[in-house]
């Protein structure tokens, strides 16, 4: 993977600094689906090329992916190998920058480009100048695309960047939205939103008023398994859905920095990995909650809990009278799993929420005798999806599926239930009738 995207990238550098080169470009768009077509089209004798230039001339332009099929490798009575990989032509990909070049940055996002079809990374943003320009070797990232925080604002005149993807601690998210929606790009932004609920509406408005998208990265909503949930639930397979238990703990680092810092994490587990249950209960569910209760309790005496909370455990209530009861903790071993209760058969997720490894097990009993179903984890990259979606409301002009209104709404309910905790009573919502109501157009699963 890693050589993969260091091929495009060079190949990328290279074409945007010698000049546009138009045969070049057409081979590798019809013969370079695969990256490694890019090493070859250069080693191609002219000649060669040029007779391949017009083979290819009477062919439709490059859109996008090319159209190739092969034949079945299993019988259908085998399991599904895996899907086919047809990836955008390196120039047909949306550019993005990369804000902050922290663990989630350098270990997931920047390796899931080599996964996705249509993003590529163009750009890098950090504090950092030599980790940036180690990253920027790495990826096959120009020096003059590399900017400080100060020299953010530079971005606007690099027009190989459509998308800034901000993965900087919670409170900078709202400020690097706002700069980057000036220089005129398009914000895909890490959860949680913000800290407040003026911020996010700051940040919506501001992408608006320059006409770009805003995307949150709810990387749940874009995973294969979790979306069949959603459509397991919506279709009432299993009958009406009437409860749900989500549960995301995991034991934090002591000397975790910024997300043991209030004025920097905005709270404590419950914007950071509480927000998962929120979020995935509304996903799933698609109604909105009218009424929270919540508790908040925290270790005394340790250290990382001096200024935000270790456990939230927090119940949702919805029109339908679903319940969705969650718990998170800061403190205690990494659980991250939930539990659809439905009249005639539960879904289980465990793990739900990790990058990578989920289990789903569906259990019902159709002629009553108990039956447990657990489908193939398709493996997708989590990151590589969202990116690719993101990349696409681009291309078609798409209100992505979870834009910056949906953010807002979690934020709305975080601060319900931080004053249902310390109020010690249920606190009531404005009711909202339209099923995802905060939505954009659901992506496409793919076969
Ligand atoms: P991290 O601490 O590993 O990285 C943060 C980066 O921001 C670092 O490069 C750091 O140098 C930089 N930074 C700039 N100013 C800073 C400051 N004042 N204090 C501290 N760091 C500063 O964090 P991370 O785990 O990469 O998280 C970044 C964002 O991504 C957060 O908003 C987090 O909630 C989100 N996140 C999302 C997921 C997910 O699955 N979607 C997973 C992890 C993190």
């Amino acid at each position: 993977m890693f050589q993969e995207n260091t091929a495009f990238n060079t190949a990328f550098s290279a074409e945007a600094e010698n000049g546009y080169d138009e045969s070049r470009r057409h081979f590798i768009n019809h013969a370079g689906r695969g990256l490694l077509a890019v090493g070859v089209a250069s080693a191609l004798p002219i000649a060669a090329a040029e007779a391949h230039k017009a083979a290819e001339a009477a062919a439709p332009p490059a859109t996008g992916p090319l159209d190739i099929k092969l034949p079945p490798l299993e019988a259908p009575t085998d399991p599904k190998g895996a899907d086919p990989f047809n990836p955008d032509a390196p120039d047909r990909r949306v550019g993005y920058a990369l804000v902050g070049l922290g663990h989630l940055t350098l270990n997931e996002i920047l390796p899931a480009f080599g996964k996705s079809k249509h993003a590529k990374p163009v750009a890098l943003v950090s504090g950092d100048a030599d980790k940036m320009a180690k990253v920027a070797k790495q990826y096959g990232i120009k020096a003059s695309s590399c900017y400080s925080y100060q020299t953010y604002d530079k971005i606007k005149d690099n027009p190989e960047v459509e998308v800034i993807y901000i993965v900087l601690p919670n409170s900078m998210h709202h400020e690097f939205t706002l700069r980057g929606a000036k220089a005129g790009k398009h914000i895909l932004c890490e959860k949680p939103m913000a800290n407040s609920v003026k911020e996010c509406e700051e940040m919506i408005e501001a992408c608006k008023k320059a006409g770009k998208k805003l995307m949150i990265a709810y990387r749940i909503q874009y995973e294969p398994l979790n979306r069949q949930v959603q459509k397991l639930v919506r279709d009432k397979t299993y009958g009406a859905t009437k409860m749900l238990q989500m549960m995301n703990t995991q034991n934090q680092a002591h000397d975790q920095q910024w997300r043991h810092k209030k004025a920097l994490a905005g709270g404590g587990s419950l914007p950071d990995v509480g927000l998962y249950c929120l979020n995935t209960t509304r996903f799933l569910l698609g109604e909105e909650p009218t009424e929270v209760s919540a508790q908040i309790y925290s270790t005394s005496g340790d250290d990382r809990f001096k200024e935000i909370e270790e456990n939230v455990s927090f119940t949702l209530r919805f029109p339908s009278g679903v319940i969705s009861q969650c718990m998170t903790g800061y403190g205690s071993f990494n659980n991250k799993s939930y539990t659809v209760y439905a009249e005639t058969g539960s879904i289980e997720m465990d793990p739900a929420f990790p990058y990578h490894g989920l289990h789903q097990e569906r259990i019902h009993a159709p002629d009553g005798k108990q039956m447990k179903e657990t489908p193939n984890d398709p493996g997708k990259d989590q990151f590589a999806l969202e990116m690719d979606h993101m990349a696409e409301c681009v291309r078609q002009n798409k209100t992505p599926y979870t834009p910056g209104e949906e953010g807002l709404q979690d934020q709305r309910i975080m601060e319900a239930i931080y004053q249902s905790a310390r109020e010690n009573r249920p606190v009531k919502l404005p009711a909202v009738a339209k099923i995802d109501a905060f939505r954009g157009e659901a992506p496409k699963d793919e076969a």
